[in-house]
């Protein structure tokens, strides 16, 4: 296998949260009473705080881009969704590249990918600019070593959820340590607090050396 200079990151993606960003404390959920049984919502809610037609409550955290160190690893939920809800760069924030093949998107297979990936794909990471994928490839760290696709999907549509689900309990809502995965329609949804919004990829054309000129 060949040894690629690792390149220090250059930018820090618009939808990576900063280490000053704190996430709600879980004391501001409360039960609430909707039509069809309870559902998970916040002390103080407000319309903004949910999403789609399931209504899915969305994660809150801070919003203060700048604020102490980025977390590469870590999407910040609001700009996650905007990013991806709005087809906008995930690292730049303006306009994904679209083109008659459709989105630009950067995709590596997942461990429950089908096997027609990357047809089918299911993926939380927003689109991009052509500017910006060339960057993410020459220096995103989780890109080394793994099976990735430069790709354009024409039909990319909303599909689910991920986040943590909670179980309602005699002492109220308890929290599980894995993310669920959730798709549109799902009853378990009206458990989830929410991070990320995914889509699936659909009439994918890959584009193998393509980004270049
Ligand atoms: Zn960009």
């Amino acid at each position: 296998m060949s040894e690629y200079p690792v390149r220090k990151p250059s930018v820090v993606p618009y939808v990576a949260s900063w280490s000053g960003e704190l996430a709600v404390f879980e004391n501001e959920l409360v039960v609430q009473l909707a039509r069809g049984g309870p559902r998970l919502g916040y002390r103080n809610e407000r319309p903004s705080d949910r999403s789609g037609r399931d209504e899915v409550l969305w994660g809150r955290m801070d919003k203060l881009p700048g604020a102490g160190r980025p977390q590469y690893d870590c999407m910040h939920p609001a700009r996650q969704y905007i990013a991806m809800y709005s087809m906008k760069c995930q690292i730049c924030g303006q306009s994904a590249s679209r083109n008659e093949d459709g989105w630009l998107f950067l995709d590596w297979r997942k461990p429950y990918d089908p096997p027609t990936w990357p047809e089918r794909s299911l993926t939380a990471m927003p689109p991009l600019c052509e500017t910006c994928a060339r960057v993410s490839v020459a220096e995103c760290p989780h890109l080394r070593n793994t099976e990735i696709a430069v790709l354009r999907a024409r039909t990319p549509r909303l599909w689910g959820f991920s986040g943590t689900p909670y179980t309602l309990t005699a002492d109220g809502w308890k929290g599980h340590e894995q993310d669920a995965l959730l798709p549109c329609g799902d009853r378990r949804l009206r458990g989830l607090l929410a991070s990320c919004l995914y889509r699936e990829l659909r009439n994918v054309t890959v584009v193998g050396g393509g980004l270049a000129g």
